[in-house]
């Protein structure tokens, strides 16, 4: 039988690939990887820039040993670019130039790029933040010269040298962070750490506006005690300067800076497949439940792949960490002859601001509740973490909404400073089930001083949202 091919070493690659030699031993697997790193995780690269997190190495899970004991075939800097579902063939292009391997199934892991549409993105000391290598060039650039060694970044032999330009150059001491969602937010954060002063620039009118308004303000609230000059509703028009960035020119004026950080939404990667199967209305690959894509024996997953939204029923395109897992797992089980769904998605995500900590899952939003075909009713309740009487209780806010025709529990969002964010979890499962928030007031949650009041935050709001239903 012809291999089963996986484009992408990361997330959704390689626990495909691992899962299938796991059940089907004997099944020949070729993992081909465009870049050098494989089985990372972008997640920790802006604690890695900020310092928390000391060498690159850290960030990986699988080391080529272990992939190789795994009896899995990586082929790291080989980039598919190109794919036939008649032929069943994948064109390769490696260090040895271009061939082509056959495949008997294929899944294609090939996650998403940095978007990177601002005037100016190619001026030097302007980053985004995509994978090992551009998280090595910004740390570099914050060291100071004399420190800096390329082993200081601790990447063992896969950094890439181009990171040496980087770490000659002067430190900056302003940067401009573009785009207020969870990598703009943490990234104010990492360089907040370097004693930088940061701007950060949001072109809509809240920060994190996928977790709901009241979540955005304590956000804004949070970065400007910390320092960071926060720009709302402003638009950057584009990055100026000779080289290197020296200018953000905005809607609201001008600001100085010289470094820049986009973060400002990323694309899925398509390209050698994007005429061979159906794409989604985002642009990444149509999936079955089993992440089967419109061509035979073609699988995607990850952040290439849509997947089926637990709340709306629609397709719906989240790139995210888990979901890049699970599909991978669950694709390696299926190509193995056990035939396993991926999941749904939530959108459930968590991010943290210095110490505040924040949680979404489902529809938050409702005007996304509407036009999904909900009548949206939404309770925001402020109340504590832990009993009043024991230390560290903190004020946490929970927003949650519901169908007001079927009292079903649509989505919700969780902000404050004591293991706030976690709680959404409880949120998210509900919404797996279709519980109603009748059914959310009446569950049995843990409750003993040190973790929660007698009435768990999301009980609270449930309660208060039941009663306006
Ligand atoms: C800064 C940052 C922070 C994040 N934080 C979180 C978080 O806190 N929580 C969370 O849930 N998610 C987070 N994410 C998202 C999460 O990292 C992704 O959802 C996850 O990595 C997706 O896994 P993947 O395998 O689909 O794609 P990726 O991890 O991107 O892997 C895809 C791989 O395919 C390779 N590739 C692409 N094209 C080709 C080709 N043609 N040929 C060969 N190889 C190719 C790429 O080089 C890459 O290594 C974060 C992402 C970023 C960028």
């Amino acid at each position: 039988m012809n291999p089963f091919v996986v484009i992408g070493g990361d997330a959704a690659g390689l626990s495909a690939a691992s899962k299938l030699k796991r059940e089907d031993p004997d099944r020949e697997v070729v993992v081909f990887e465009k870049g050098r790193w494989v089985s990372y995780a972008h997640c920790g690269t802006p604690y890695f820039v900020k310092g928390e997190v000391e060498s690159l190495v850290d960030l990986t899970s699988l080391s080529s040993d272990e992939i190789e004991e795994r009896g899995i075939d990586l082929r790291r800097e080989h980039e598919a670019v190109d794919v036939s579902t008649d032929e069943k063939t994948v064109t390769v292009r490696g260090p040895d130039g271009e061939f082509e391997q056959r495949y008997g199934d294929l899944l294609l892991a090939t996650g998403a790029r940095a978007a990177e549409p601002i005037e100016g993105g190619d001026l030097d000391n302007v980053f985004t933040l995509h994978g090992l290598d551009s998280a090595a060039r910004i740390r570099a650039l914050l060291e100071e010269p004399s420190e800096f060694t390329v082993e200081s970044l601790g990447g063992g032999g896969y950094v890439d040298e181009d990171v040496v330009r980087y770490g000659d150059r002067t430190p900056p001491e302003t940067v401009a962070v573009v785009g207020g969602g969870y990598v703009g937010v943490e990234m104010c954060e990492a360089f907040d750490a370097w004693d930088l002063d940061v701007h950060l620039f949001q072109r809509p009118d809240s920060l994190l506006p996928e977790f709901g308004g009241s979540v955005g303000e304590r956000v804004e609230e949070t970065l400007a005690e910390e320092g960071v000059e926060v720009h709302i509703g402003t638009e950057v028009e584009k990055l100026s300067g000779d080289g290197a960035v020296e200018e953000v020119v905005t809607s609201g004026g001008s600001v100085s800076v010289d470094a820049a950080l986009v973060g400002v939404g990323v694309r899925p990667n398509v390209g050698p497949v994007e005429n061979e199967v159906e794409l989604g209305r985002s642009g990444a690959v149509a999936v079955d439940r089993y992440g089967r894509t419109s061509a035979e024996n073609v699988y995607a997953a990850g952040d290439c792949a849509e997947a089926r939204h637990v709340v709306t029923g629609e397709s719906a395109w989240v790139p995210l960490g888990l979901t890049a897992n699970r599909a991978g797992r669950a694709i390696g089980a299926t190509v193995a002859g056990e035939h396993t769904p991926v999941g749904g998605v939530a959108g459930t995500a968590v991010v943290k601001a210095f110490d505040l900590e924040c949680g979404r899952t489902g529809l938050v939003n409702e005007e996304e509740a509407r036009e999904a075909g909900f009548e949206p009713v939404t309770v925001t309740v402020d109340t504590r973490s832990r009993s009043g009487y024991y230390p560290g209780a903190a004020e946490t806010t929970v927003r949650l909404v519901a169908d007001r025709g079927t009292g079903r529990l649509l989505g919700g969002s969780i902000v404050g400073e004591d293991r706030a964010a976690v709680r959404i979890n409880t949120v998210a499962t509900a919404l797996e089930s279709g519980m109603t928030v009748d059914e959310v007031e009446r569950l049995d949650l843990g409750y003993a001083p040190p973790f929660s009041p007698v009435w768990d935050p999301v009980l609270v709001a449930a309660k208060v949202l039941n009663g306006k239903l």
